[in-house]
């Protein structure tokens, strides 16, 4: 296995709190001022089982994630969160229980989906519990008989803590993904990460409303628990999310930049906002006005898992422990990149100048790109008319940016760069890449990554 920088920070500070006895004032200091050092922590915030329309059980979803190396996960099944108490209803399953069936399942606890009992179920399959089985063993799947239906229990999420949580080496943080659509088929998805409870989805004529008071419910309810909300895949079906829906609502602070649940077609697009230009165009109107900049988030929103490497999106947090807290510290000072390849040694904001490093995990060229936007930008927005699809995509009346939005500030060859701010910026954010790459190529087959945007 290659040592990389991030292993180097936690060897480094280990051993500088390992060696703290009999040092000098300055050495103490600076071992104490070590024992606070941040270190990154990958993770990925948004996918799938089955307890909602994921493929695997729940239980081969989380072990998924831990083997490849995560940090942390959450698990954000689609309008439920895995709580213990009995249901036989999620996702698009809904059986019909009778009073002899529910008499089965006194004193069981957890969801109790039934195999193959409609067109979502059909997900559920043998295959998955064999999965399941041959990788924890056969008692690790319950399955009871009942009206002549297959019932498999999904392991909670308390469950899921039980087996896979590990202090300071793998966390679980709940959540839950708010599922819906706009009248006009937009999807409105929305991540509720940190918390336990969920709510009726609120269904609004216009994204910028669904999002609004979605978010303002979601404060309500959980007043007293600190979580995050992001905004998810903006571009999966037909122009979902238009940035002036997020310009509107400068309280969204996340969104997903880097989620492959964007429809195959939409990049080819002439019209189409790319996910940077889509970032870059709130920020840009964010900045004017003076409000928080949107953070960008990395994650895969998995629903199949393959063997093999994890690939995709997920999104490193620079923390000083591995914990809820510490991450949602994090993310709230936007101390924190996306990536679907590539890392950063080092990401630093001193107030004027953005300084960046890149964990070059091989001999390719890299490349930084600085990027942003001036302040006197062509702010022209232009209404457009997109073409129907098909019936679940109707027309679309979308608003186009400038090309001045997001532009390339400066570019650096090699692993290390900074850029200073210009009296003229409104933000600079930055983007690495590894050489060779096509013209072509963009951010769903090149592997980059991607700091968040930095205010002078
Ligand atoms: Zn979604
Ligand atoms: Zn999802």
């Amino acid at each position: 296995m290659k040592f990389t920088r991030r292993d180097f920070l936690k060897t480094s500070t280990a051993a500088a709190l390992a060696s703290g006895v009999g040092l000098t004032a300055q050495a103490q200091a600076q071992a104490a001022e070590n024992s606070t050092v941040k270190r990154w922590y990958k993770g990925n915030m948004h996918m799938h089982s089955q307890w909602s329309d994921g493929e695997p059980l729940p239980e081969y979803a989380v072990d998924w994630y831990k083997s490849r190396g995560y940090d942390f996960i959450c698990p954000s099944d689609h309008n439920i969160f895995q709580a213990n108490d009995l249901r036989f209803t999620s996702n698009g399953t809904k059986p019909t229980m009778t009073a002899e069936m529910k008499a089965a399942f006194k004193d069981e606890t957890s969801l109790w989906k039934p195999m193959q009992c409609d067109k979502i179920s059909n997900k559920l399959t043998q295959k998955f519990v064999d999965q399941a089985r041959e990788r924890f063993g056969a008692d690790s799947v319950r399955i009871k008989e009942a009206g002549g239906l297959t019932f498999v229990r999904m392991k909670s999420f308390d469950e899921l803590v039980e087996q896979f949580a590990e202090d300071g080496k793998f966390l679980l943080i709940p959540g839950f993904e708010q599922t819906g659509s706009c009248p006009d088929k937009r999807s409105v998805h929305m991540n509720f990460i940190g918390v336990r409870k969920t709510f009726k989805y609120i269904k609004k004529d216009d994204p910028v409303d669904t999002i609004r008071e979605t978010l303002a419910a979601g404060r309500e309810l959980y007043a007293d628990s600190p979580f995050l909300f992001t905004a998810n895949h903006p571009l999966w079906k037909f122009y979902d999310i238009s940035p002036t829906a997020l310009i509107a609502n400068p309280d969204v602070r996340f969104f997903e930049l880097c989620n492959n649940g964007i429809h195959r077609d939409y990049v080819g697009r002439d019209d189409a906002w790319e996910p940077e230009h889509f970032w870059d165009a709130v920020n840009a109107f964010r900045a004017l006005a003076d409000v928080p900049l949107l953070f960008g988030m990395g994650s895969d929103d998995r629903h199949g898992y393959p063997d093999g490497p994890a690939t995709k999106g997920w999104t490193v947090a620079r923390a000083a422990r591995l914990d809820w807290p510490s991450l949602l510290e994090a993310f709230n000072a936007g101390d924190f990149y996306s990536s679907n390849g590539l890392d950063f040694a080092d990401i630093n904001f001193d107030g004027k100048t953005l300084s960046v490093k890149i964990d070059a995990k091989d001999d390719a060229d890299y490349r930084i790109e600085f990027k942003g936007t001036k302040k006197n930008f062509d702010k022209t927005r232009k209404t457009i008319a997109v073409a129907a699809e098909d019936k679940k995509s109707p027309e679309r009346l979308i608003e186009t940016f400038s090309p001045e939005v997001g532009a390339v500030l400066e570019t650096v060859e090699g692993t290390e760069g900074s850029y200073t701010l210009k009296a003229d910026d409104l933000y600079v954010r930055a983007k690495i890449v590894k050489l060779p790459r096509a013209e072509s190529q963009e951010w769903r087959t090149g592997p980059a990554a991607w700091t968040q945007p930095y205010r002078g």
